[in-house]
């Protein structure tokens, strides 16, 4: 009721007298009324009236109240059969749990059964079935049949008896190919959804759809848009150093075949070519294929737990540390990518970086709010795209025209070959070079704040987006970093050979830490992108988590009847928007 009064408590009375109800005058700083059940309440002090309690008298009073103390305000008492239908007596949801559509279901959070798509990625040479397997398994404890779809299938296949290292190269070229004739990068995509829908039998039911496997970006980014939120991409992680052992150890290739499948599978450098490399970072959950088949599964049951609303899975601090170096990478404005890092130290976060220009006084430019105009405006000439160029590739540029200049000048080579000397040195590592760039690396600036500040990074724990460089890997082992975790690899970077004495490239969990290195480690767990949607009670795009029920005893979760937090909908907006229509109709919300 949102009316007050505020005159005399025995005015109120002489008001309401027709109500013939109880009035209790006991209460401190209230009267309370009671009719058939209902409760209207009247603080002293405020005047502010509330009705509770039960029918038939709530409605009573609530219908007639206010026209009893406000008869010109109120001139008609609506009628009291019709106001029994006001939906704030029974709950939304209730309402509309009876109705079958899905897409009332799904805006009440009722909807219990839903599809999922996952996608693998992994480089050649990994044993996925380590994964998929497992994967398959726990997802049938959860109530789901798993369907697997191999996008291999959607090629044609090679002859029968060829061997291992020609079936995998048959596959790489087919998919070029098909890529290439389609100009369509996500093609592969397009069919691994044909495959789900023919697989598809009637209405949507609880079954896994796992693809296996994606190798370029654009596939990823083609499944988001179809699925949505019910999409999830499990990155396998294998070192180069295993995978190149299982291609010749269990598929009996030579060194060289083992080696030319890993270059061509990580990017091959051609329009359209695979790039699993730039696949792989787009992971919602990073496993590490390790050599352990246990830690395997329970990394698994974790991320479907969670994928399954589990209430109780909390961030592991390496998780959460990833998770705010992705957050401080969104700050950067540097023209090719966005790099952040963090540095924590007993578990606790020191500093952060983005990678991105300096300015003078310390730090990096950040936009600057302009008080009198209201307007958000970056420092001229500060950042890089205030100057309209990379200065780090018109070095490059650079660079490769004096060459080509010096060969003409010299005779060496003719003037009409220029453009070809031109297009040999821009593929070359020419184009590799970073030091003409202006941004200070997420790594560095991540450094640096903590000596501004005269906090040591001595024994601290370095976590970054991208692998460092080697130019930062150097800083990192001056400044006593003692382990540095990443996600997407820097093929550019020549830390590991360079420093060799100082790095220990750590790939399995439980590999053993050498003391006299840095470890250098690929980062497992959640992938930042989902952080909000999992961990979150209620700032991710599916439903809501609660952890206790209202008397404080912690909710109960079963896999058996555990639901996904961001369903996967079989509607359109269009349908949802009708149910949503059809629940502000129920509510007699239209009516007012
Ligand atoms: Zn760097």
């Amino acid at each position: 009721m949102k009316i007050k009064f505020t005159g005399t408590f025995d005015e109120l009375k002489e008001k309401l007298k027709s109500l013939a109800g109880e009035w209790d005058e006991n209460q401190p700083q209230k009267k309370v009324l009671r009719v058939n059940g209902g409760v209207l309440n009247w603080f002293e002090s405020t005047g502010t009236l509330s009705v509770q309690g039960r029918s038939p008298g709530k409605e009573q009073m609530e219908t007639s109240a206010p026209h009893l103390i406000y008869p010109n305000e109120f001139p008609h008492q609506v009628e009291a059969s019709a106001t029994n239908t006001v939906v704030t007596e029974t709950p939304v949801t209730d309402t509309v749990m009876n109705a079958s559509g899905i897409e009332l279901l799904y805006l009440t959070s009722g909807l219990k059964e839903s599809e999922l798509v996952i996608g693998i990625v992994n480089a050649v040479g990994t044993e996925s079935k380590r994964v998929i397997d497992p994967l398959s398994n726990r997802l049938e404890g959860f109530g789901y049949s798993v369907q697997k779809i191999r996008v291999s299938s959607l090629l044609l296949p090679p002859s029968t008896g060829c061997k291992e290292y020609e079936r995998i190269k048959h596959y790489m070229n087919e998919g070029d190919e098909l890529r290439n004739k389609s100009k369509n990068n996500a093609i592969l995509a397009a069919g691994a959804s044909f495959k789900i829908k023919e697989a598809r039998t009637g209405e949507p039911q609880k079954t896994a759809y796992v693809i296996d496997s994606l190798k370029h970006p654009d596939e990823v980014e083609f499944l988001r848009k179809v699925y949505g939120h019910g999409f999830y991409l499990f990155g396998i992680h294998a070192d180069e150093k295993s995978r190149h052992d299982y291609l010749v150890n269990d598929k009996s290739l030579t060194q060289e075949q083992a080696g030319e499948l890993i270059r061509i599978d990580e990017d091959e450098k051609i329009p359209h070519g695979q790039r699993t490399r730039d696949t792989f970072h787009l992971s919602d959950f990073f496993i590490s294929h390790g050599n352990n088949d246990k830690q395997v599964k329970n990394t698994i049951q974790r991320c479907l737990e969670l994928i399954f609303s589990n209430p109780f899975r909390n961030p592991t601090f390496d998780e959460f540390a990833m998770f705010m170096a992705f957050n401080s990478s969104i700050r950067s404005s540097d023209l090719s990518r966005q790099v952040g890092a963090i540095i924590a130290r007993n578990q606790q976060i020191i500093a952060t970086g983005a990678n991105d220009t300096p300015r003078c006084g310390g730090g990096l430019y950040w936009a600057e709010l302009d008080p009198s105009t209201g307007e958000v405006r970056d420092y001229p000439d500060g950042k890089d795209y205030t100057r309209e160029e990379d200065s780090n590739k018109a070095a490059q540029k650079e660079i490769i025209e004096e060459i080509t200049r010096a060969l003409i000048a010299k005779s060496v080579v003719a003037e009409e070959k220029k453009s070809d000397i031109e297009d040999v040195l821009r593929q070359s590592k020419i184009a590799d070079l970073t030091e003409f760039g202006r941004v200070v690396h997420a790594e560095m600036e991540a450094l640096l704040s903590c000596s501004r500040e005269g906090i040591s990074t001595l024994n601290g724990t370095l976590y970054c987006t991208t692998f460092p460089c080697h130019n930062c890997a150097k800083h990192i082992i001056d400044a006593g970093i003692t382990r540095v975790v990443y996600v997407e690899p820097y093929p550019k970077s020549r830390a590991l050979d360079l420093y060799s004495e100082s790095i220990q490239l750590k790939t399995s969990l439980d590999e053993p830490s050498d003391e006299s290195r840095v470890t250098f480690e690929p980062f497992t767990g959640v992938g930042a992108r989902r952080f909000l949607d999992l961990f979150s009670m209620s700032l991710g795009s599916g439903s809501k988590v609660k952890r206790k029920d209202k008397d404080g005893n912690t909710v109960e979760w079963k896999k058996e009847t555990a639901v996904a937090r961001t369903p996967l909908l079989p509607k359109s907006y269009l349908d949802i928007e009708q149910a949503a229509f059809e629940i502000w109709e129920k509510s007699n919300g239209g009516g007012a």
